[in-house]
């Protein structure tokens, strides 16, 4: 299984795109046949390169959606003055053909090789797209982890994944945080993520969890000195940023 750090040396593949899957009015989930592709483990990414009619060139990295063997499937979110994602979430097709190399990443990506210790993972907006590939693979090999999800999105129908999240039980909880708009009656959490939010929801220190926390920069910067403030060691806490945006 790959296993490889940014700016390694990696093949561009030819890919084609297969079942898009509408996930909010602003996501989409892509599933792409790679012949070649090596095979990936939970929480890692890849590039996709668009090449353009007069041969311009676009790349930009999507954590991969999937569990480690299932086909490769990357989500994104439209950013509407973006560049590359509203082509990907507007105008790609079954049978389009673009480029991806990959896998990428060695440090973000959780194996099932550490069940003794409770997972954490938290993601802000589309953040939750790596920590997506962990749960799923946590199921795929029956792994016991009790696992928390703290998922920070703007509203109820922002929630990427919604049905699959909540379908989920047995040792894995999901907790939302809505942050611009509740539903009438909603009685979970509202707001950005704090300290005290974190306090309420994070493991305690004592059972040595191990966190992954993705999303835009500021997100992820928040979260994990929140969780240090906690007591948290910066080792024991994985943190990838999507950039100023993303959410
Ligand atoms: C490791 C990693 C994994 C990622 N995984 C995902 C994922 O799973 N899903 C996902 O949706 N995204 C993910 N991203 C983000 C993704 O790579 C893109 O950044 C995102 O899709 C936006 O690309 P874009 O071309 O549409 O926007 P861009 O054209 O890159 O623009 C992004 C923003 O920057 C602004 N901007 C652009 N140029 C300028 C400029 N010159 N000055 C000021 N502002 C400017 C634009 O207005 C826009 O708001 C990931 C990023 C990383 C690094």
């Amino acid at each position: 299984m790959a296993d490889t750090a940014v700016g390694e040396r990696v093949t561009w593949l030819n890919a084609t795109a297969g079942r898009i899957t509408n996930e909010t009015s602003s996501v989409r989930t892509i599933e792409l046949a790679v012949p070649g592709w090596p095979g990936h483990r939970a929480g890692q990414h890849l590039d996709v390169r668009l090449t353009a009619d007069d041969g311009y060139q676009a790349e930009r990295s999507y954590s991969i959606a999937s569990a480690p063997g299932e086909p490769v499937s990357i989500t994104v979110e439209r950013l509407d003055d973006g560049e590359v994602s509203p082509y990907l979430t507007e105008d790609l097709r079954p049978g389009d053909e673009l480029e991806v190399r990959g896998p990428i990443g060695g440090y973000f990506v959780w194996d099932g090789d550490d069940q003794g210790t409770p997972l954490l993972l938290v993601g802000g907006g589309s953040g939750v797209v790596p920590l997506r590939s962990i749960v799923r693979h946590r199921e795929r090999i029956g792994a016991t982890t009790p696992t928390r999800l703290l998922y920070s999105a703007r509203s109820l129908a922002d929630v990427i994944y919604h049905a699959e999240l909540d379908s989920y039980h047995d040792g894995v909880e999901v907790i939302y945080t809505l942050t611009r708009d509740q539903p009438p009656g909603w009685t979970g959490h509202t707001g950005r993520v704090d300290a005290a939010m974190l306090a309420d929801v994070a493991w305690p220190t004592a059972q040595d969890p191990l966190t992954f926390v993705c999303g835009p920069t500021s997100f992820v910067e928040a979260v994990a000195g929140g969780l240090v403030g906690l007591g948290y060691p910066p080792v024991r806490v994985k943190t990838e940023r999507f950039g100023a945006t993303g959410s």
